[in-house]
């Protein structure tokens, strides 16, 4: 937290709206609103139910086939299967290690061939680093198929200048305790069409009807952010291009004190991307002989956290039976890469700590 939240917070107190309705949560909005192209605004309680309302809204439904990055958290995939719907998982380039825009366009005239145009696309922006946005839009446009991108990492970062979720039909984020800004818990779903925003608000409230009594035509979600969380979200705001100022500053200062080392490469930017650097990530020669799994071993040793990267989606039990087209890509990055310790809250000295044990297991 920063300086601010508290007094926010406090304000709702005052004011007494502790409820999933009051004006933080529509100031909160606002600001979203005014940093992503003035888009319409739904702020929820996860960025989760905000990949499950864009479904909703895209009219996906059970038995539909849904493209989805493969490399990502389990949360990007696991909306489609509350609706019934079949994920279908794309592998990552090497660039961004986002969606693979050729393999996405394999896929989509492989599924039209047999007569099963999938419903819709969810793009996500891994660690922040935007993907391959006018290649996929492409694709998307070519045959008709929206795409919700997933921005839960990638609040903050550009694409040619643009922010990231104003891309596709509906732009998602998350204030989850771990990204880089946080409301404790979170989230928000983004749309140039306002319809789409003023549904996702009603379905997110119980799908309550305008009678003075409670009537409902449609099954409702229990989704809203508290207006106690939007208030704390409104502090945050304040201190987003700070944070990734030093997200950025991070990621700096490991490239250029580990760059010496031949075997580490990183996840870098190409010439359309600004990334907020959520997290550094660096992946390890194959012929290394210090492995990622040793750096981790190492610096959790030294009781310094680093996690390996996600996991991707087509080897993860729960989606064994889900289709995907793979080029080994999130695969080979899986094995080989590693999270580094990234919290905006790291000292230039512990920054230091981290660079300086991976050095000496370089050294040995
Ligand atoms: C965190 C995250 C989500 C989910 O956000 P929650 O607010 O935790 O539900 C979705 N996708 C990605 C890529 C994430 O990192």
């Amino acid at each position: 937290m920063s300086d601010s939240e508290l007094k926010y917070v406090n304000d709702v107190f005052e004011k007494n709206w502790i409820a999933p309705v009051g004006p933080h949560i529509s100031k909160f909005e606002e600001i979203l609103s005014k940093k992503h192209e003035n888009y319409s605004v739904a702020a929820l309680n996860s960025g989760t139910s905000a990949i499950h309302l864009s479904l909703i809204l895209l009219g996906v439904k059970s038995g539909d086939d849904v493209l989805c990055s493969s490399f990502t958290f389990a949360a990007t995939a696991n909306p489609i299967k509350y609706i019934g719907a079949n994920p279908i998982f794309i592998d990552s380039e090497y660039d961004t290690w986002n969606m693979c825009p050729e393999l996405l366009e394999k896929a989509i005239k492989e599924r039209i061939e047999i007569g099963k145009k999938p419903k819709a696309i969810v793009l996500v922006h891994l660690y922040g680093m935007p993907a391959k946005i006018d290649e996929i839009l492409d694709v998307s446009n070519k045959f008709d198929i929206p795409v919700i991108e997933d921005a839960a990492e990638a609040l903050g970062s550009t694409y040619k200048k643009k922010n990231t979720g104003t891309f596709g039909e509906f732009g998602v984020f998350s204030f989850n305790g771990n990204k880089i800004i946080t409301t404790s818990g979170g989230g928000a779903l983004i749309s140039k069409n306002k319809k789409f925003i003023s549904k996702a608000k009603y379905l997110s409230t119980q799908a309550r009807d305008d009678k003075p009594h409670y009537e409902h035509s449609e099954i409702g979600y229990n989704y809203r952010l508290s207006n106690v969380c939007a208030a704390i979200g409104i502090g945050q705001m304040e201190v987003l291009s700070s944070r990734v100022e030093k997200k950025r500053y991070i990621n700096k200062f490991y490239k250029k004190y580990l760059s010496c080392i031949d075997e580490i490469k990183f996840l870098e930017e190409n010439e359309n991307n600004f990334s907020n650097f959520w997290l550094t990530t660096i992946v390890i020669n194959e012929k290394s002989k210090v492995k990622n799994e040793d750096i981790r071993l190492y610096l959790e040793s030294l009781n310094i956290e680093s996690r390996p990267l996600w996991k991707p989606m087509h080897l993860q039990p729960v989606f064994r039976s889900s289709k995907s087209y793979t080029n080994n890509t999130s695969d080979d990055l899986f094995q080989r890469g590693l999270c580094l310790p990234s919290g905006t809250n790291m000292s230039d000295e512990e920054i230091n700590t981290v660079v300086l044990a991976i050095k000496k297991l370089y050294a040995k």
